[in-house]
């Protein structure tokens, strides 16, 4: 199993990173790719694959809510940082309309400028996109071609965004969103849709926790352990077993990222 997307530069690993890690490894997961959400946080994320070889990726990239952060300095050192090796993706990156803890017009810039720079870098870009669609697909589309490939992450949209996002060969992210009984209803009907070589799966930990985990672990925090209950979820959605899925998702994950 490959986890695409885990925070592990978050303050909540800080304390037990190595036996998060013993238990990924014992879980099955044989790599994870550690999003980069700032130009520090990248610097972090870069440092972990150090320490991690062959089991932690890392992208470099300045999430939407950081945009307002975005200046040529970021630029020329995350320029920098995706060209080293073990950095596999530009991102997290893209639109966040949701909360807009930086304004649209510094989203759209900073978004621009990561893609431009996947494109130079000939990277593959891990997206991020929240209540902004409209905005997001005439960029997405406008750099598509010339893009290696792109995630989208997190995929929590409607059946017309998937068939979009399907529309520009994109490659989708499903997390423990849909082990929500609550608010994942939707997507639980709409995982069945994505072509399986499209297909990739993260736990998006800390956050995003599964709710059909046996117990409720410590503080509620998601780890990358948990990937297994986000398959298992995913594979019964589907009508298919969670052997194979994971096989599947697993050599998506592996020929997208160039593992
Ligand atoms: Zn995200």
């Amino acid at each position: 199993m490959i986890d695409i997307g885990v925070n592990l530069t978050s303050g909540r690993f800080h304390k037990d990173l190595t036996q998060v890690m013993d238990r990924a490894r014992e879980a099955g997961v044989v790599a994870q790719i550690v999003t980069g959400t700032s130009v520090r946080a990248s610097e972090e994320a870069l440092e972990l694959t150090q320490a991690y070889p062959n089991e932690l990726y890392a992208t470099a990239g300045v999430h939407p809510h950081d945009a307002k952060s975005w200046n040529d300095e970021s630029a020329a050192n995350l320029s920098a940082l995706a060209r080293a090796p073990g950095v596999v993706a530009l991102g997290e990156c893209g639109l966040d309309f949701n909360r807009n803890f930086s304004p649209p017009e510094d989203q759209l810039v900073c978004f621009e400028a990561q893609l431009a720079l996947a494109v130079e870098l000939q990277k593959p870009v891990f997206l991020h996109q929240r209540d902004a669609h409209e905005a997001f697909m005439p960029i997405l589309q406008r750099y598509r071609p010339q893009l290696t490939g792109a995630v989208v992450h997190c995929f929590t949209g409607t059946r017309a965004e998937l068939e979009d996002y399907m529309a520009l060969d994109c490659a989708i992210g499903v997390t423990g969103w849909v082990c929500d009984e609550r608010r994942g209803g939707e997507l639980r009907e709409l995982v069945k849709h994505i072509p399986a070589h499209r297909l990739m799966v993260e736990t998006d930990a800390p956050y995003l926790t599964p709710r059909n985990l046996p117990t409720k672990p410590k503080g509620n925090r998601n780890e990358p352990a948990f990937l297994p209950y986000v398959i298992e979820k995913v594979a019964e959605c589907r009508g298919e077993s969670a052997e194979p899925l994971a096989r599947q998702t697993a050599e998506n994950a592996r020929a997208f990222f160039q593992l």
